[in-house]
């Protein structure tokens, strides 16, 4: 196979972990036979520092002639003072839109060597495999009208029949990717959006008759979640509700550090990211643990390109250098040997 990626470095950390993630996606391109063409990009603060746009056009024409994106992270305080338009977040909202990005998939996996940092029981978080699908380009983070009045505010929650189709329908194919669950959440006893929402999984669930549909309301997931995560398979969910949920299922297996993350649309175009930001203050250090952004680009060769093997091969190698009970500084406890950005990638690319 022969696909173009445009790599997106981005700030902070995010150069050193796309260094990672890209040595290992050539070491996994030689092993399975394929190449991988790829095009380096400027966003974030390196692209308003170079062309005083933190989206500027070349970066959106090289992406256009891709099959895919890998960014890293943007921003970092010495951009914290620019007027918004010249924010480095401001590129990576402008991506997600210029592309129609409107599908978020944050997998939460359990890592058992990663446990003991987890706010939760072992036994809660140790079969977690869940998958949360936020809506990202509708909602009430976009709706209209929004406004302060004299006494007041108001936000307003939109969404389109073909908005809610599009990203169930999207859900429903994951599920069948994966343990053929899914879990729809809304808010349907009080919201007229939610009882739209729960009226089009309920339609599309006859063209799926192999997934297994739940209908749940927002806050008792947020319970469930703490409860019994090991539940879950798939949860789709709106914007707003996406937002809080994933940020929850983060937590729930203690590996924040090293979960990745897509934002698809319908066809195989999508951008892979690490779910962490740019940590500025380890920035330049070489001790960033690049696990995140290497998941990341598993999920990329699963999605974009169908690779579920190559995709597979390094969550395997991943699991086994934890396994093995190598860490970078962020994930290892008293006695552990801590390992420099490289030599943890060195390990991966041995295992692979
Ligand atoms: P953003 O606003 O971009 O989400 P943030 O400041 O909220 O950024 P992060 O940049 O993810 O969050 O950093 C949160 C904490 O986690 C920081 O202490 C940071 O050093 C640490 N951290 C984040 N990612 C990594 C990583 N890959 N390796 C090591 N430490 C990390
Ligand atoms: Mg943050």
């Amino acid at each position: 196979m022969e696909k173009k990626i445009t790599v997106l470095p981005g700030d902070g950390i995010g150069p050193e972990v796309i260094a990672s993630a890209v040595e290992v996606l050539q070491v996994v391109g030689k092993r399975f036979n394929h190449t991988f063409h790829l095009a380096y990009g400027a966003i974030g603060g390196a692209a308003i520092d170079q062309y005083n746009n933190p989206l500027p056009d070349e970066t959106i024409s090289l992406c256009e002639q891709s099959d895919a994106v890998l960014l890293g992270a943007v921003g970092g305080p010495k951009w914290d003072q620019n007027t918004p338009e010249l924010r480095p977040e401001k590129g990576l909202l402008r991506i997600r839109k210029h592309f129609d990005l409107f599908a978020n998939l944050r997998p939460v996996m359990a890592i058992p060597s990663l446990l003991g940092a987890s706010p939760l029981k072992k036994e809660v978080a140790e079969n977690v495999d869940l998958m949360i699908v936020r809506e990202l380009t509708g909602g009430v983070y976009f709706g209209e009208p929004r406004m302060r009045t004299d006494d007041g505010a108001i936000d307003t929650t939109v969404y389109s029949r073909k908005e809610v189709e599009r990203i169930v329908e999207n859900a429903f194919h994951l599920a069948r990717l994966r343990k053929g669950r899914l879990c729809s959440v809304d808010k349907a006893n009080v919201l007229e959006t939610s009882r739209l929402w729960r009226e089009v999984v309920e339609e599309m669930k006859k063209r799926f008759p192999d997934v297994q549909v739940e209908h749940h309301l927002v806050d008792s997931v947020a319970m469930k979640l703490i409860t019994n995560p090991s539940h879950f398979d798939v949860v789709v969910t709106e914007n707003m509700f996406g937002d809080i949920l994933s940020d929850e299922a983060s937590v729930i297996t203690g590996s924040l550090g090293v979960l990745p993350s897509a934002s698809i649309r319908g066809d195989n175009f999508g951008l892979y990211e690490p779910v962490h930001g740019s940590a500025p203050e380890i920035a330049g250090q070489g001790v960033a643990n690049p696990a995140a952004t290497i998941l990341s680009v598993a999920m990329l060769l699963k999605y974009s390109f169908g690779l579920k093997e190559e995709a597979a091969e390094i969550e395997r190698a991943v699991n086994a250098v934890f396994e093995d009970g190598y860490f970078t500084a962020d994930l290892a406890r008293d006695g552990d040997r801590v390992l420099t950005t490289s030599e943890w990638t060195n390990k991966v690319i041995n295992e692979i």
